[in-house]
């Protein structure tokens, strides 16, 4: 029975993955911080079967013990301080655990000497910022536009230096964004599909957005976990852009989300603007060219923007429906 290790695995994408190793018959171990017993509950009364271990990414000990203990053939790093808005705010701590975490846990790896881990970084579309060009594949230039970026960028180079200079098998998932019922509730597609449940059901009148502009390549949360898994099984590491190929603007994801509900598009009329929520620099337009891991991994989504929405929208609907009740 192969055997791994996720970070992060109380988040959107460490729920997917842990779920998609289990039905393959993996031993799953999740790396847990201390500190939130109420996620940690919440996390096992989910997965039951999933071995937890103690450690944070940033505390080399913590990693060094959980590699000891899990041994896994596969390591899926997907811890990080991941909102892009809260870099902005707190960019020391971002580049700690979101910069340096993953350092620290090649180092945990290396040292422990275990021959042929399989290392998996998820590196994140928000390196290319403001494009170089587009749409984005594995060769564009970096060109970050946050802390959340920057160091994304810093531990995306770490990985290729560590592969190239000690021959460690490690893959960089370059994700666009992925979203699903899943989604921390202060992300922008989450905030929508939650704030149009409420709207829908009489519960709120309106909900308060920053810009509508930004546009982004939204791809389901349960397909791109599948890419990282694809990644790990192949003959060679390498690292590969995951994305739907389509951008759809922050007032596409409202409509699309009014529409679910059974509500008039009217933006206007259901949206109100707080310019307290621009970001200091903001990136316009993202859209991945994922011509790579189509044609190495096989890999293509299977839901689509308005699927998706949809899906979330629906979710929310009953969430809010079942706790006004
Ligand atoms: P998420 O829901 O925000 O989950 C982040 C996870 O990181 C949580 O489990 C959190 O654990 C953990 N974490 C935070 N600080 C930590 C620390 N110091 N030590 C260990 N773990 C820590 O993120 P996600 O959406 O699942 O994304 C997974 C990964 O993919 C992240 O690295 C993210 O940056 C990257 N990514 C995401 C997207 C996307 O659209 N979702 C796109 C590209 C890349 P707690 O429960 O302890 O807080």
């Amino acid at each position: 029975m192969p055997s791994a290790l996720i970070t992060g695995v109380t988040g959107q994408d460490g729920q997917h993955l842990s779920e998609l190793l289990l039905s393959k018959g993996y031993e799953v171990w999740g790396l847990v911080r201390g500190h939130s017993a109420d996620r940690i509950q919440a996390y096992r009364q989910e997965f039951p079967d999933v071995h937890l271990v103690e450690g944070d990414l940033t505390d080399l000990g913590s990693l060094i013990r959980a590699v000891e203990v899990a041994q896994p053939d596969e390591v899926y790093n997907l811890g990080s301080l991941s909102f892009v808005a809260l870099s902005f705010r707190q960019p020391e701590a971002t580049a700690d655990v979101t910069g340096l975490g993953p350092l620290r846990l090649l180092e945990a790896i290396r040292l422990s000497e275990q021959p042929g881990v399989r290392f998996y970084q998820a590196s994140s579309s928000e390196m290319f910022g403001k494009v170089r060009e587009t749409p984005q594949s594995e060769s564009t230039a970096f060109y970050p536009r946050s802390p959340y970026g920057t160091a994304k960028a810093f531990a995306h180079h770490s990985c290729v230096n560590y592969r190239e200079s000690y021959d460690m098998w490690i893959s960089c998932g370059i994700l666009f964004n992925h979203e699903g019922p899943r989604r921390g509730s202060e992300f922008v597609t989450r905030k929508v599909s939650r704030g149009v449940a409420r709207i829908a059901l009489g519960l709120d009148t309106h909900l308060t957005l920053g810009s509508l502009e930004p546009r982004r390549d939204w791809g389901y949360a349960g397909d791109y976990v599948n890419a990282m898994w694809l990644m790990l099984q192949q003959e060679q590491p390498h690292d590969y852009v995951i994305a739907t190929g389509e951008a759809h603007s922050v007032r596409d994801l409202v409509v699309t989300a009014l529409q679910s509900a059974g509500l008039e598009p009217d933006v206007e009329r259901y949206v109100r603007f707080d310019k307290s929520l621009l970001r200091p620099a903001e990136v316009d337009f993202l859209v991945g060219d994922a011509s790579r891991a189509r044609d190495e991994l096989g890999w293509a989504p299977s839901v689509d923007f308005v699927g998706l929405v949809d899906m979330m929208v629906q979710h929310d609907l009953r969430l809010a429906a079942s706790s006004r009740d």
